[in-house]
């Protein structure tokens, strides 16, 4: 008995060790189109990883298996990426163009930890590098702290502070770069215009490029369409069980309706709200701050700007106000390459999401949090072209501008 129980334990670490790289091929993304919200459970059953759930319509990414599965139980779907092994093993070449941009391909970890430190290696008047945490696997979490004089206060309490966040899902390649190049425009504009040094002089700027490091790496290194933590979480049925949700983790209606306690779903929202140091170490930072007046957390795909709430379809408090600075926002991106970002409560314009980051940030800080899902509409989703990564870094820049406006402009229940 104890020889068999050694013998398994040791499979059970040689497989940890030696994690291959996880292949897609022959996997395909599906969009599908139900007749009742209600079939979406069904779908579910028949499909480990779904993509987005928008309304009726359901992005499913289907093994050769699943796909059989489907077609036996009669769905039909659009078949929007033919060959995700394919795309993934297409980008990885296209990964590796050495111009030196920051955004024309996706940095590892690494890169854009050594980006953050040289932005404000190179301007100490105007930023600084903040540990903010650390991961489950015990790497950094950093945030830019983008304000005049940032080493002369911890913290400048007639500055309202605003936060914005990126990478609490690993796959989600093209929120990072966003975050990065939002931090690097204001810093590059601050001595030409009037309107960012305003901003930098009067508010607190917080930019968070990678919420999930321990996720992204797993990204680059063995499972590109990874999305949780890593998190290691026991065997359940027969199977090594890994990652927690983030974004079901916070903990305002954790465990609620939108979010899973199946350590294999997904969505899994964790043991308890918080169990996780990554979403743990940020909210703490977060109530730390003694003005905070908004936020915005970057997802992808679907181009969506969502309010809150992401638990309940009913209207949050102020939603009329959210609803104007969110068109506000729609308005810039579309003026800068005519992109079309939809506005609406996450609950309604997506599904029900317990347990996530804006809802915390909106209930329990009391400060307006939107969560934007970055390009594209499902054509690559995940797996965005490099040569889309600027183009949105450049859209997205003028509706956070619309926010420090609106946040330095008055207060925000006017
Ligand atoms: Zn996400």
């Amino acid at each position: 008995m104890r020889l068999v129980l050694c013998c398994w334990l040791a499979a059970l670490g040689w497989q940890m060790l030696h994690a291959q790289p996880v292949s897609y091929d022959g996997y395909q993304v599906w969009r599908i189109t139900v007749e009742k919200p209600s079939q979406i459970a069904a779908l579910e059953q028949l499909v480990r990883d779904i993509w987005l759930i928008q309304g009726r319509t359901v992005d499913v990414c289907a093994s050769p298996e699943e796909q059989e599965a489907l077609r036996k139980a009669g769905y039909t779907g659009k078949v929007l990426i033919p060959d995700v092994g394919a795309l993934i093993r297409q980008q990885q070449t296209e990964f590796v163009p050495q111009d030196g941009g920051l955004f024309t391909r996706y940095l590892t970890l690494d890169e854009i930890y050594t980006a953050m430190q040289q932005l404000a290696v190179q301007h100490p008047p105007l930023v600084q590098l903040l540990l903010i945490g650390r991961s489950v696997e015990n790497r950094p979490i950093y945030a830019l702290r983008l304000t005049k004089d940032p080493r002369r206060a911890r913290v400048y309490p007639s500055r309202p502070q605003v936060v914005i966040n990126a990478m609490q899902h690993a796959r989600e390649w093209i929120t990072p770069p966003v975050a990065l190049y939002f931090a690097y425009r204001l810093v590059a504009e601050y001595y030409t215009n009037a309107r960012i040094r305003n901003y930098l002089d009067r508010l607190e700027i917080y930019v968070v490029p990678v919420v999930n490091p321990d996720g992204y790496v797993y990204t680059h290194t063995t499972n590109r369409l990874w999305r949780k933590n890593r998190r290691y979480l026991g065997v359940v049925n027969g199977r090594h069980a890994y990652g927690v949700d983030l974004n079901r983790n916070w903990g305002l209606n954790w465990g609620g309706p939108g979010s899973s306690g199946n350590p294999l779903s997904e969505t899994y929202q964790g043991p308890a709200p918080f169990s996780e140091p990554e979403t743990y170490f940020l909210s703490r930072w977060m109530l730390s701050l003694p003005a905070l007046r908004a936020h915005v957390d970057l997802h992808s795909y679907s181009q969506l700007i969502l309010l809150p709430w992401g638990y309940t379809t009913q209207q949050p408090p102020f939603y009329a106000v959210f609803e104007r600075v969110g068109l506000a926002m729609q308005q810039r991106i579309a003026a800068v390459h005519g992109m079309h970002y939809a506005v609406g409560s996450a609950a309604v314009m997506l599904y029900l999401a317990s347990g996530n980051m804006m809802d915390w940030v909106f209930g329990v800080r009391g400060a307006p949090s939107f969560t934007y899902e970055l390009r594209d509409r499902g054509q690559y989703g995940f797996l965005l072209p490099p040569d889309q990564i600027l183009p949105t870094c450049e859209e997205v820049y003028p509706a956070l501008l619309e926010l420090l406006e609106w946040t330095l402009q008055r207060d925000w229940r006017e």
